[in-house]
């Protein structure tokens, strides 16, 4: 089961950020046998009461009034408009539906999906347990303002329902090639919560709150170095012992990004998917893979980019 809705493709003008990457990424996986159309499941949004265990009354009420200062539309990188909103608010509604999922007690390969479904107990043994959403990542979100084409910040929402649920430990794993700072910033304070992020050091955002593990690496650093560095920190992830894990697979460290500057390959980015796999497997951890940025000059490659991530997820 993976979690998609044809309503991500938002209207947002012209724009570097394209939102009908999630309608190709579905559309590919389809045309090429990997999925078959009755995969996929539609979330519901997220509700306003869920979007307030991060954020604060105050940006929220902003956000459905469309009272935003030109300083927070600048910020935040996109048009203020109802349908950006309610876009936004069901994307947050398909992470928690993922979250859903990695985090129940049956098997997703076993019983239809159902996003209301209680939560589990995480102590019931599933071999790989698997959330996927074709969307969600909007880790530049902070409790008081968006920024960075994040109106809200899906993952943080999910962990802290989960902890409303009784998880103890989540660790976010987060290879978007931009610092993870809304999420950092949430959790500074939350030891339950490792996050960990590794990212091009030079490049926005300019402030980058302490996570639990932050990788910064050089511009132009190539597949081996980056893999080795992956490689070596995901190990101190797993010793949080985690009882999810959320996986930011961003498309842009990819050597054709506009806004990233890593230079990695599609083969060294499929590899890096498949390291962050095994670590999760090995231990049989629930994990939730969410798809974060990707604004290669052919939207083609961010397509390509995305579908592999979710093939190797489905490898198992
Ligand atoms: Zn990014």
């Amino acid at each position: 089961m993976i979690v998609y809705s044809a309503r991500y493709h938002i209207d947002i003008g012209l724009h570097v950020f394209p939102t009908d990457k999630y309608r190709r990424v579905h559309d590919r996986l389809i045309a090429t046998d990997v999925c078959r159309p009755s995969d996929f499941v539609e979330p519901g949004p997220a509700s306003w009461d869920d979007l307030a265990l991060v954020h604060t009354a105050d940006y929220l009420a902003k956000l459905r009034s469309g009272a935003m200062a030109i300083e927070d539309i600048a910020q935040l990188e996109l048009p203020w408009s109802a349908e950006v909103v309610e876009g936004f608010r069901l994307m947050v509604g398909g992470t928690l539906a993922a979250a859903v999922i990695a985090t129940s007690q049956e098997s997703p390969l076993t019983r239809p999906a159902n996003p209301q479904a209680p939560i589990a107990n995480p102590q019931a043994p599933i071999p790989n347990p698997l959330g996927i959403h074709l969307g969600g990542g909007l880790h530049h979100a902070f409790p008081n303002h968006g920024e960075g084409f994040c109106p809200f910040n899906d993952v943080a929402v999910a962990v802290r329902v989960l902890q409303r649920h009784g998880l103890e430990r989540v660790a976010i794993v987060d290879l978007d090639v931009h610092h993870g700072n809304g999420t950092a910033f949430i959790f500074e304070s939350d030891p339950r919560v490792f996050t960990f992020s590794m990212h091009q050091q030079h490049n926005y955002p300019m402030w980058k709150p302490r996570g639990s593990l932050d990788i910064g690496l050089a511009d132009g650093t190539h597949d081996a170095t980056y893999l080795a560095a992956l490689e070596g920190a995901l190990p101190e992830v797993m010793a949080h012992r985690p009882e999810c894990v959320f996986y930011l697979a961003g498309a842009d460290p990819y050597e054709d990004d506009q806004l990233g500057g890593l230079r990695l390959s599609k083969d060294g980015l499929r590899a890096r998917d498949r390291l962050v796999f095994d670590a999760v497997r090995s231990a049989s951890t629930p994990l939730v893979v969410v798809l974060a940025g990707g604004y290669a000059r052919r939207i083609e490659d961010t397509v390509a980019i995305h579908t592999a991530t979710v093939e190797e997820a489905l490898r198992g």
